[in-house]
Parts: C-alpha cells; structure tokens; sequence
C-alpha cells in the first residue's frame, strides 16, 4: 500500500500532534503517524511547566487544559539538606492519556490525517533527501512518501538510528513513576509541585506531582552521563521512599493505583541531530527534554510548531528542494541554546549535594537565587545570570 502527502509526521505525542496542527492548519495535507491507537499511555511526570502551557495557548487549548488539569502555583525545590526553595509560577498537572489525546485531537481537527498502528521502519531516501517512510502493520507494509518528513518518535533509538538521527543510541537518563490516589485532606495541604535533589538519588531527582482527582503521580529520575555504575530505577524509587519524608509519608497514607513503570529520557540536545535533507527530528527524538528536571513537554511542542512553519513556508513558496533542516537546526538552537546551557549546569550543580545546600542557604537569605530559579522555570530573562561562575559569586552576597 502506498499513499502521498505534502508532510508525513511519525509519532503522535507532544511533538508530532504539535506539527500536525501546525501543518494541517496552513492548508496542507498532513499524515500523522503513530504505532499506537488513542487514547494511549507514555510514562512521564504529567507537570506541564510555562513553556507546554504557552504552547497549548498558541493551539488554542487553553480552555480544555484548564477545564481539566489542577492548576498549581508552588514549585518546592528539595536539597540534600531537607530545606526547599518555594518558587512561584503557573504549572498544570494533567495525566499523558488526556493530554495527548486532546492534542492528537486537535490536530485532526485543524485537517490532520491520524493513522494509527503503523510502526516506521526506514525512511525511504532518493538522491540522498528523505522521501517519506516504510511502515508495517498487523496487515501489509505501508508507504507513505512526502517531500517533508519529521520525525517525532520520542526517545526510541531503533528509529532514531534508521532515520539517522541519532548519535548516541543509549539514553542519557532514565525515569519512572508510579500513580496513587490520595486522601482528599492530605491532597489539599499537598497543592505544590515537589523536584527532590536528595542526597539518595544522586545524580538524580524525585517529584510529587499532584493530578486531577487527587491521585498523584510520585517518581524518580536519573541522569546517566558520566556515571558508571548507575542504581536501577527499582533501586532508586526504594532509596527515594526510604529517605525523602514527604514521599514516604505520602506513599505511605496512600493507595497504589498502578505499578511502577521506567522510561528512557534523552536530554539536553546529546547524541542527537536535528534534521538531514527532507527530515526534520522534533522532540524527544532530537533529546529536546530539559536536563536536571526532565520536562520536555514544552520543547517538544515548541520545536514541532517551529518544524510546521518553516515546512509549511517552504512548501507554500515551492522552496521544497532547500535545507529546511539546516533553518530550523539553526533557529532552535539560537532561540533555546542558553536555556539548555542554564539546565545542563543546573544538572551538573545538582550533583554536588554541599552546592545545593549553600544555594537553597542563599535562597532563604535574599532574593537574587529564588527569582533566577522562577526566571529559568518561566523561561523568562538571561538564565546565564544565575547558572555561570559570576553568577555563583552574585548568589553569595544577592
Ligand atoms: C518518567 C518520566 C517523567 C517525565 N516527566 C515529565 C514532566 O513531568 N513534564 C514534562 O514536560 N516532561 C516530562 N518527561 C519528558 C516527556 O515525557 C517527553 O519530553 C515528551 O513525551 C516528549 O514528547 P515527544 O512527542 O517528543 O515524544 P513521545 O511523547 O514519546 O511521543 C512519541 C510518539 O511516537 C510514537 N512512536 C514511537 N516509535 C514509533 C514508530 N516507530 N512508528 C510510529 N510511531 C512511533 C509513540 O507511540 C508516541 O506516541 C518525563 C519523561 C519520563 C520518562
């Protein structure tokens, strides 16, 4: 079976649905690809911070965001030492089956072709440019050609290494998290969202993500890198319940609604490229995720409308044959590549216990360490302000 298009997006989360809108809503025809049918599940935190609920705005679904997801103002940053940083800001908590449901949905709407259960196997290449992909199904292998490919598949590294995306094919972080439905009273006086740097976990980080219905979403993550012996995550979320009070103590006055499930994280643009002729990565597959938190909702959503306007102005003035990989390469990295830098140090700072401790110390005593951090989390200002050697010392006396 074969069929064409003026676009062909693979995967359909955050980043694919994001693209597909984008697309479909510049008049073009768009196939949205994913293995999967929806509803279906990813494993992940479910906090949508400033930059997911920005992009959500620009979709249009910020009415059905806020019909459905709990609105949270506090953000408590946890250090070694136990003491946390409380940051202000607007965050969302919403569970990944609604989520990306509402954003596939939102896709087709605005003309989007949602085809469900085809897995990508290969691209199909012509003179070296990208020309769309081979699927296969329960039934017969699929086709589908289109002069703009984006690939938007997540963290999977089979695919990334077939499109000839990815670098470095094991992730640089892996995460999990386990749902609990918790007592009403206990959810009312746990209306904040909880990032634990313990000492436990290190170089890695705990959350306590409050959902619609009072069932909460508790989890950890660890970042790889450069470490060789890395706990599991089995291990880690046994350390995290074992050490960290406000998980134990939540956990423990609580009923399990799931198991606990891990998902790889690729993070901070490593071992990833963004494009070749006639492909764009976007998301997760181009390791958008954030370091140090692992929030890569935002980007992915981000880098999938960037993809849609800069293909769909190629392909509007019959600029189809030109490096549109190399355009958008650039204009992401020259808009984001700061924040990244801000988060891979803030990463690197976590995984010196003494330095959180002195920041959180210097959190309480001025101002300067607790607005940077809502600056970062906003994505508003220069984030070298705080995450820089200059910006170490100002912390000490600001
Ligand atoms: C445990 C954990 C907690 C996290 N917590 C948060 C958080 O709280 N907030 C936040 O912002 N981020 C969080 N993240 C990161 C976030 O999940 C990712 O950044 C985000 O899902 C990336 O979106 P994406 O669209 O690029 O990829 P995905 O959401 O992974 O979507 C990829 C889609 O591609 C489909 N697909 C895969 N392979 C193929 C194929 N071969 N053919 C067709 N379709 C395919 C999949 O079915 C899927 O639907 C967390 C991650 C983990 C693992």
């Amino acid at each position: 079976m074969a069929a064409t298009y003026d676009a062909l997006v693979i995967g359909a989360g955050p980043a694919g649905s994001a693209a597909a809108w984008g697309l479909a809503r510049a008049g073009l025809r768009v196939a949205l690809v994913d293995c999967h049918a929806f509803p279906r599940d990813k494993v992940c935190g479910d906090a949508l911070i400033p930059d997911a609920i920005g992009a959500l705005e620009v979709m249009g679904l910020r009415p059905a965001i806020d019909a459905e997801s709990v609105s949270l103002r506090e953000l408590r940053v946890y250090a070694p030492s136990g003491r946390f940083i409380s940051l202000s800001g607007a965050f969302r908590c919403l569970t990944r089956v609604r989520l990306d449901h509402l954003l596939v949905d939102a896709a087709v709407r605005a003309g989007a072709h949602l085809i469900e259960g085809l897995t990508a196997t290969v691209p199909l290449v012509s003179s070296g440019r990208v020309t769309g992909a081979v699927f296969t199904s329960a039934a017969e292998p699929v086709t589908i050609e289109a002069p703009f490919t984006l690939l938007a598949a997540g963290a999977n590294a089979t695919v990334m290494k077939a499109f000839g995306v990815g670098t470095t094919l094991k992730p640089n972080g892996v995460a999990g998290r386990r749902y609990f439905q918790v007592p009403s009273r206990l959810a009312a006086e746990r209306r904040h969202l909880v990032i634990a740097y313990d000492r436990a976990l290190c170089p890695g980080y705990g959350w306590i993500f409050p959902g619609p219905g009072d069932r909460f979403n508790v989890g950890v993550g660890f970042f790889s890198g450069r470490v060789r012996d890395a706990p599991s995550l089995h291990d880690l979320w046994r350390r995290f319940l074992s050490t960290f009070p406000p998980a134990a103590e939540l956990v423990e006055r609580s009923t399990a609604l799931t198991g606990f499930q891990g998902a790889p994280l690729r993070t901070g643009l490593a071992g990833a490229r963004l494009g070749r002729p006639g492909l764009l990565a976007i998301g997760e597959s181009a390791a958008m995720t954030y370091p140090a938190t692992g929030e890569g909702i935002g980007k992915a959503m981000e880098s999938g409308l960037l993809a849609a306007r800069l293909v769909g102005a190629a392909l509007s003035s019959g600029r189809d044959g030109e490096p549109v990989h190399e355009a958008y390469e650039s204009a992401f990295r020259s808009q984001f590549r700061p924040r990244y830098a801000a988060y891979a140090t803030a990463q690197a700072w976590s995984s010196r216990p003494w330095l959180l401790d002195l920041l959180t110390w210097r959190a309480s005593a001025g101002r300067f360490v607790r607005t940077e951090l809502e600056s970062l989390i906003a994505e508003r200002g220069d984030p070298r302000r705080l995450f820089s050697v200059r910006g170490l010392v100002r912390a000490m006396f600001l």
